[in-house]
C-alpha cells in the first residue's frame, strides 16, 4: 500500500513537491487508485484538481470515472500544458489516462511539482502489443515514487500486466475498453496475442 506524504505540512515553504505514478494494464485499478489517493488529500483540505486528456470520452465529460463507477469531478484538456494554466493554487494535481499527452507533460509536471504541488498520474504503462506506452516511462523515471498495479488473467487467473486487444484493429488508441480489451498474464498475452 502506498503511504502519502503527511498532509500535516500545508504550510507552503514545508512543501517540497512531488511526482507519483500509478501504472498498470487495463483492468488494473489505476484510476481507482489515483481516486483514492485524491479523496484522502480533500479529506486533509488540500485543493484537489483533477485532468484528463480530452480524448477520453467514454464515460461522463467532466468526471474522472473509473469502472467501479466511483467518480471524481475532473477537467478535460486538450493539451498538457492547459494544465498548467488550470492548476492555478491548488496543492494535489491528478492526471488520468497520462499515456495519451505528448512528451510536454514531462515539462508540465515537473514545473507543478517544482511549485511544491504534488501531483499523481495514472496511465497505461504498456500498448496492446506490450510495447513501453509513451510518455509513461519517462515519467516513471523523473517520479520519486512509482507504483504499479496488475489485474487478473480472465483466461488462467493468475497476476496480469497486459492488455490484450479482441479486435483487430491496429491502432493504438482504441477506448471503448471494456469490449475491446482482456487483461492477461504474460504466458496467456503470448498465447492470444493477434
Ligand atoms: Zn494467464
Amino acid at each position: 500500500m502506498f503511504i502519502e506524504p503527511s498532509p500535516n505540512t500545508r504550510r507552503p515553504a514545508e512543501r517540497k513537491g512531488q511526482i507519483e505514478v500509478i501504472c498498470g494494464s487495463m483492468f488494473s485499478g489505476k484510476t481507482e487508485e489515483l481516486i483514492r489517493r485524491l479523496h484522502r488529500a480533500r479529506i486533509a483540505k488540500l485543493k484537489v484538481e483533477i485532468f484528463k486528456p480530452s480524448i477520453d470520452k467514454r464515460y461522463h465529460e467532466s468526471d474522472v470515472v473509473s469502472h467501479n463507477e466511483n467518480s471524481i469531478r475532473s477537467t478535460p484538456v486538450q493539451f498538457a500544458g492547459d494544465i498548467l494554466l488550470l492548476a492555478g493554487n491548488c496543492e494535489v494535481v491528478g492526471i488520468d489516462e497520462a499515456q495519451f499527452f505528448d512528451f510536454e507533460l514531462l515539462r508540465v509536471v515537473q514545473l507543478l511539482a517544482n511549485q511544491g504541488k504534488r501531483v499523481i498520474l495514472a496511465g497505461l504503462d504498456m500498448d496492446f502489443e506490450g510495447k513501453p506506452f509513451e510518455p509513461m516511462p519517462q515519467l516513471m523515471a523523473i517520479a520519486e515514487y512509482v507504483t504499479k498495479v496488475h489485474a487478473i488473467c480472465m483466461k488462467c487467473g493468475d497476476l496480469a500486466a497486459f492488455s490484450l486487444r479482441l479486435s483487430a484493429s491496429k491502432d493504438k488508441v482504441v477506448l471503448g475498453e471494456k469490449e475491446s480489451y482482456e487483461a492477461r498474464c504474460r504466458k496467456c498475452f503470448l498465447e492470444d496475442k493477434k
